[in-house]
């Protein structure tokens, strides 16, 4: 299973990074971990072919989160020409601001007509849902990040292995159950170790790794001032658009 972050940047462009997108290439097919507002960017910049994404599966609905979804849509419409049905999964109340989403965007845009199928699922709270064809059970966790409805840390399941992902939020004992021994655990790690409500910091990860149990950490979603201090960093790897990793 082969894991590439596309984009690992916060919401305003630290470091000049993409917003975040990460996929998980399983062979045959492989799926995004959210679509940020750059996605379709991405996606060209990194030579990924979007008809082989068959689900996006959203930790939260903030833009750069969740806001490359109207270019991905239409792009599988009008230029990939996609058939095969795409999956999308995220919290609860996605349908609405999804169709808001691309309504602000492209409007007139949620009543083309597609040669696929976009199929929703709005996620439970600590309860596994398979996603079909994909072969991957995700579990979505209840997270502390005001965006609208509510936030989660994911928690995926897919080839025996287990890659768990923070989304934004501050620190929560949700976390602990969504990273149990995840061989991937890919955390928001906005500041070094200034507190910053409702994100997550190095510091506080660092204390709560070994409760964790997770096997490797990867922190992205990084502020100025923690991308400034990547070299003292321990215990844990720095997310960077590109990095490319095999979960064996
Ligand atoms: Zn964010
Ligand atoms: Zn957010």
């Amino acid at each position: 299973m082969h894991v590439t972050f596309l984009g690992c940047g916060d919401a305003f462009g630290s470091g000049g990074r993409l917003n975040t997108c990460f996929l998980v290439d399983r062979g045959d097919t492989s799926f995004l971990i959210d679509c940020g507002a750059s996605a379709m960017i991405s996606i060209r910049r990194f030579g990924v072919d979007p008809n082989n994404i068959g689900a996006i599966l959203l930790s939260h609905l903030h833009a750069d989160h969740f806001g490359g979804l109207p270019s991905f849509i239409l792009d599988a419409q009008l230029v990939s020409r996609r058939t095969r049905p795409l999956l999308i999964a995220g919290p609860k109340g996605l349908a609405g601001r999804l169709d808001a989403l691309m309504e602000a965007h492209f409007p007139g845009s949620t009543k083309a007509e597609r040669k696929f199928p976009v199929e929703l699922i709005e996620l439970p709270h600590e309860s596994p849902v398979d996603l079909g064809s994909t072969g991957v059970r995700v579990t979505g966790y209840l997270v502390m990040h005001p965006s609208g409805t509510p936030s989660l840390a994911l928690r995926m399941e897919c080839n025996g292995k287990i890659v768990a992902y923070t989304g934004d939020t501050e620190w929560v004992e949700a976390l602990l159950v969504a990273s149990r021994n995840a061989d991937l655990l890919i955390a928001e790690a906005y500041c070094f170790e200034r507190k910053v409500r409702f994100h997550l910091d190095y510091a506080t990860l660092r204390e709560k790794l070994p409760l964790m149990g997770a096997k490797r950490l990867i922190l992205t979603h990084m502020s100025p001032d923690m991308l400034g201090r990547v070299s003292e960093l321990q215990d844990c790897e720095a997310a960077a658009d590109g990095l490319e990793l095999e979960i064996v």
